[in-house]
């Protein structure tokens, strides 16, 4: 089963009435201002993975 991310409130007007849309994947619409938008899942941040320079030092 696919895991879809949900937003929870509409990034044009804010209004929380979305609904799945029939676009595509990750495509929602809203009620509210009938803006339809998609979500993109770019990757993992590799914020975190990076190793400090240390050790190794030479004299
Ligand atoms: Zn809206």
């Amino acid at each position: 089963m696919s895991e879809r991310a949900a937003p929870f409130y509409c990034p044009y007007c804010g209004d929380e009435d979305l609904r799945p849309s029939e676009e595509g994947h990750g495509a929602w619409e809203c009620a509210a201002c009938n803006r339809a938008f998609q979500l993109k899942f770019l990757g993992l941040l590799t914020r975190g993975l990076q190793r400090t320079g240390g050790g190794g030092e030479e004299i």
